[in-house]
C-alpha cells in the first residue's frame, strides 16, 4: 500500500499558514516528491522519518520546489548517513546539486546521485520488485517533469478454482515459488489457478497547466496530485505563468479516469481555499484541496 502525505501546500511562497508544495511518499523506502522550505521540519511533524529517505524526486528547480533540499542533506550529515541518495530531476538538476554541494558548509558527507529526466519524453526513473517510478513532460515555464509511481502487477488467485484442483495451506506458496506442482497425479500450472491485478497508481505533477502529456501518463491512475494555482477567472495568469486553474485540472482528471484528485500548489491569492474545490468540484466530484498533514492510503 503507498501511503501519500503532503508536506506543503502552498504556491510559489510560504505563507504564515503553509509551507510550499511538497509531498512524500512511504511505499519501500520514503521518497519526497519535491522538497520545499521548510521539509525536514514537516517530515519530523508529520512521521515521515527522514532517516529512510531512499530518494528525491524534483518535478523542477524554481525555488519553491527545492529549497528544501540543503537543509535535507545537512540533517542527514548529522545523523551519520552513508547510504547513497538519489536525487532525479528535470536537465539542470546536476548542475543545481553539484553548485549547492559545492559550497563547503553545505557538503554531503554521503554520496549523492543525481539523474536527469527527459522533459520531452516519458522515462523510467526507478524500478524495484515493488514499484516503478516513470517522468513526463508536463508544460511550465522552465523545463519540468511530473512523475508516476505505479506498483508491480500482483498475482492472485482464483480461490475456488484453485482449491477444486486439490491446492491448500502451504500448496499455494509452492505452487508460487515453483510455478507449477503435481496435485493427485495432475500437473497444475500457477497461471491456471491465478490472474494478474494490475497495482495501484499515483501521478504526480509539480507546476504545470493541464497538459495532453499528463492526462495520458495519469490515465487510470487511483490518485492524481496536480497543480491548481489559479481560478479559471484568473485564466489569463495561468497561462502567463504556465499554471493550472482549479476547472483545467479536474477536466483533466475527468478526461483521464482518474479516481481521485488532489489539488494543490494552492494559490495564496485565495484565502478561502474551497472556491478552487468548489470550481473543480463542479467538473470532478472526487477532488479534494491538499493539506499539511493530510494522508491517503492508496
Ligand atoms: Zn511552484
Ligand atoms: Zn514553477
Amino acid at each position: 500500500m503507498i501511503r501519500l502525505v503532503c508536506l506543503g501546500t502552498s504556491a510559489s511562497t510560504p505563507t504564515s499558514r503553509h509551507v510550499p508544495s511538497h509531498f512524500a511518499v512511504k511505499f519501500g523506502g520514503v521518497f519526497l516528491l519535491d522538497c520545499a522550505e521548510g521539509c525536514q521540519r514537516q517530515m519530523m511533524k508529520f512521521g515521515v522519518p527522514y532517516g529512510s529517505l531512499s530518494g528525491v524526486f524534483l518535478t523542477h528547480l524554481h525555488a519553491d520546489h527545492v529549497l528544501g533540499l540543503p537543509g535535507v542533506i545537512q540533517t542527514l550529515n548529522l545523523a551519520d548517513r552513508k547510504a547513497v541518495l538519489p536525487i532525479f530531476g528535470p536537465a539542470g538538476t546536476r548542475d543545481f546539486v553539484e553548485t549547492l554541494l559545492d559550497l563547503p558548509s553545505l557538503r554531503a558527507k554521503f554520496p549523492v546521485t543525481v539523474t536527469e529526466m527527459p522533459h520531452t519524453q516519458t522515462a523510467s526513473c526507478l524500478k524495484t520488485t515493488l514499484f516503478e517510478v516513470r517522468s513526463f513532460p508536463v508544460q511550465h515555464s522552465s523545463k519540468a517533469v511530473g512523475y508516476v509511481m505505479e506498483e508491480a502487477e500482483k498475482t492472485k488467485f482464483h480461490e475456488d478454482q484453485a482449491k477444486s484442483k486439490g491446492i491448500q495451506g502451504r500448496l499455494f506458496t509452492q505452487i508460487q515459488e515453483m510455478g507449477e506442482l503435481t496435485v493427485k497425479g495432475k500437473k497444475i500450472r500457477l497461471e491456471d489457478v491465478t490472474f494478474k491485478q494490475a497495482g495501484k497508481k499515483l501521478a504526480f505533477t509539480g507546476d504545470t497547466q493541464a497538459c495532453r502529456s499528463t492526462q495520458e501518463n495519469a490515465e487510470n491512475a487511483d490518485v492524481l496530485v496536480h497543480d491548481c494555482t489559479f481560478l479559471e477567472e484568473h485564466k489569463d495568469l495561468a497561462d502567463q505563468t504556465k499554471h493550472a486553474t482549479a476547472l483545467s485540472a479536474a477536466t483533466l482528471a475527468k478526461k483521464a479516469h482518474v479516481k481521485k484528485l488532489i489539488l494543490t500548489h494552492l494559490g495564496n491569492r485565495y484565502a478561502n481555499r474551497n472556491v478552487l474545490l468548489d470550481e473543480a468540484q463542479r467538473v470532478f466530484p472526487a477532488t479534494e484541496l491538499a493539506q499539511e498533514g493530510k494522508e491517503w492510503l492508496i
